[in-house]
């Protein structure tokens, strides 16, 4: 590591934001725990992948689709968008593609946010939202999350969000189901929410986790667009398509707002395979459901495991959990660096203001049962 505030360091000549972020912590890949500790036979449960891989269809899409990668992309992305609109019933227009839904987090910063501005974000709330405001140099506004012991652990108040808004916030960013807390919003509660937010701050409803959440009454937030030109509909292809390598998701929104992000997109900014697989894996639900199946099982599976090892999980919308792994005295940061060892990759959460817990990836039963073997030997 280098020294960024050395006097001669370049890093001087960053701009203020720049210098003052620190970097997003992805989850650790497996071949580095590899490299680190020589260790083989690794379980990756830390970064919300899903172990059945994308529908046969879309694979072979991407395969196929190499043989024109000497080509540029389209870079309307127009067949991926059709297939888009048609599927939310939305026009062309109202979709902007992105490398990856996180792209359009920054998009999205890039178009409306400003030194001069603010934006509101929950306490807890998906890591990227601050970073990406903080790069503009705009305030970020942290309003405090729902209480521990509250129905919702950790989640969003949206009262409290609510109150945290004024005539300087353009975005404001609702994670339905967060990520790390698992934490959701009621249908009513969003709806109720929209209502009572000026026209002068746009809604980012991020739903990377919409498959999984459905079965918990969560709002397909398209279907809200028609009468609210503030909101913007983030969704993925890597989450529960499982294409979380190819980089491809998507926000849906009023023509307006997509016409500024595309303002701000790179041309070329979706590849041609994800392009293809995208499309395709669009028309195949059958592999969401097959995924959403295996996370209902796996969640069984930990709710009855994690317990037994005095581990406390919190509910969870997503397919992923978080769970306070201190009640032997140790720290979430010790009981990753500790299943590291067993060949066992979560998420530490410490950097969230959680430092009980860790975030743990639903996977397949041998791999949940790999992970409650081995958190058992740690806190034994
Ligand atoms: C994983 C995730 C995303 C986006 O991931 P991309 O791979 O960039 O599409 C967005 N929001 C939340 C809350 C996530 O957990």
């Amino acid at each position: 590591m280098t020294d960024i505030h050395t006097p001669r360091s370049p890093a001087r000549l960053a701009v203020e934001a720049v210098r003052a972020l620190s970097p997003y912590v992805t989850g650790k890949p497996m071949t580095e725990l590899e490299r680190e500790l020589g260790i083989t036979d690794i379980v990756k449960l830390a970064s919300n992948e899903n172990p059945l891989g994308p529908s046969p269809a879309a694979l072979a899409a991407a395969q196929k689709s190499l043989a024109d990668i000497w080509l540029y992309p389209d870079g309307n992305g127009h067949e991926l968008k059709a297939a888009i609109a048609r599927h939310h019933g939305v026009s062309l227009e109202q979709v902007t593609l992105g490398n990856g839904s996180n792209d359009l987090l920054v998009l999205l910063a890039e178009a409306f946010l400003s030194p001069q501005v603010s934006a509101v974000v929950s306490q807890y709330a998906f890591a990227i939202y601050g970073l990406v405001i903080q790069a503009t140099g705009a305030v970020a506004k942290v309003a405090q999350a729902l209480p521990e012991d509250s129905d919702s652990p950790f989640g969003h108040d949206l009262d409290a969000m609510l109150a945290a808004i004024d005539a300087t916030t353009r975005l404001v960013y609702i994670a339905n189901p967060n990520n790390p807390t698992g934490s959701w919003v009621s249908d009513a509660a969003l709806r109720a929410f929209l209502a009572k937010v000026p026209d002068t701050t746009i809604v980012v409803l991020d739903e990377a986790y919409f498959e999984y959440a459905r079965r918990f009454g969560c709002t397909d937030g398209a279907d809200l667009l028609a009468s609210h030109p503030n909101l913007v509909v983030l969704r993925t292809f890597s989450k529960a398509h499982a294409l979380a390598g190819l980089r491809v998701g998507y926000a849906l929104s009023h023509a307006d707002v997509a016409n500024m992000l595309n303002r701000v997109r790179q041309p070329f900014n979706v590849t041609i395979p994800a392009l293809a697989a995208a499309e395709v894996a669009l028309a195949d639900p059958q592999q969401a459901v097959r995924a959403v199946a295996l996370v209902e099982q796996g969640m069984a599976q930990l709710a009855e495991g994690l317990p037994a090892l005095g581990v406390k999980a919190y509910p969870s919308a997503g397919n992923f959990v978080l769970a306070d792994v201190s009640r032997g005295g140790l720290s979430g940061a010790q009981v990753f660096d500790k299943l590291l060892r067993q060949g066992v990759i979560v998420r530490p959460v410490g950097g969230y203001g959680l430092p009980r817990c860790v975030r743990i990836t639903i996977g397949l039963a041998d791999q949940n049962e790999r992970l409650l073997a081995a958190l058992k030997h740690c806190l034994d």
